[in-house]
């Protein structure tokens, strides 16, 4: 159910120089799906509530008490600035759980497509998904700047050996080592294979997601198969 609700700050968690894990209490009861999200209200300069909406990055799990977001602090960003500034046991005011950004079919395989922190919603349907199916492919593409921004790579890794059928791929648009991918998503759509049946879903900031719509559809798949959030 859609509710305004207050919540309580768990943890803050450095994960790259710009980004922070917001750990935040829910009641045990509060219930989401996969893909969805919160808006977090902040208060403008000229003292109007403005929400931002922030994908949940961990998996619906009946007894969890806390979601987490994955925050990107834009220098001078509204939301970015107040994120900034939490600290453990802050209060802050939820609406949510929102979004339609949801696992169409468990039973077909997937393709994800991120850049930056648009892999928070990807880190709630990747588990959902891989616990709900183990024959289904999973295949992940996700971008970064440079090998130091890289978000979730133990997490990843370790769903990875779990699961057989989820591989996931790591590209950099300005990497340091020279045998790192060096491009952006769009150019690496290569990783998956001619015969992919399922659906893609892609996350991140506009021009990404219209560049990997673009090249999917010129690939020969349809655009009934493409899924997207845009963060912009
Ligand atoms: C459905 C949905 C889910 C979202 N989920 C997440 C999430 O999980 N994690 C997350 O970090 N953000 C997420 N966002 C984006 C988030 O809501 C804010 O837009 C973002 O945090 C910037 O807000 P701000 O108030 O700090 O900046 P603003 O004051 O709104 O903007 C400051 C400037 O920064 C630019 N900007 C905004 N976002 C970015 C960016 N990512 N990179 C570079 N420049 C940017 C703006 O264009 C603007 O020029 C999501 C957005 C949507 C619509």
């Amino acid at each position: 159910m859609v509710q305004v609700f207050n919540s309580r700050v768990l943890r803050i968690s450095r994960m790259t120089s710009d980004v922070v894990a917001v750990r935040l209490y829910v009641p045990a009861d509060f219930e989401f799906k996969a893909g969805q999200y919160l808006s977090l209200s902040v208060i403008n300069s000229e003292g109007k509530k403005i929400r931002r909406p922030f994908s949940i990055s961990n998996p619906p799990q009946k007894r969890n008490k806390f979601i987490e977001f994955c925050c990107k602090l834009v220098p001078g960003g509204l939301a970015s600035e107040y994120i900034r500034k939490l600290k453990a046991d802050d209060e802050v005011e939820l609406f949510g759980p929102a979004g339609r950004f949801l696992v169409r079919d468990y039973t077909k395989d997937i393709a994800l497509i991120a850049s930056g922190v648009g892999i928070a919603p990807f880190m709630s349907m990747i588990p959902d998904v891989l616990s709900h199916n183990s024959k289904s492919k999973v295949i992940l593409i996700k971008s970064s700047r440079a090998e130091k921004d890289i978000l979730y790579e133990k997490e990843l890794e370790t769903l990875e050996k779990e699961h057989p059928n989820f591989r996931f791929y790591n590209v950099f648009s300005m990497p340091k080592n020279r045998n790192s991918n060096k491009g952006y998503v769009q150019d690496f759509l290569r990783y998956i294979p001619h015969d992919f049946n399922g659906d893609f879903y892609v996350c991140g900031l506009k021009e990404m997601i219209i560049s990997v719509k673009e090249k999917l559809v010129s690939m020969g798949f349809k655009e009934e198969q493409i899924f997207y959030e845009k963060f912009d």
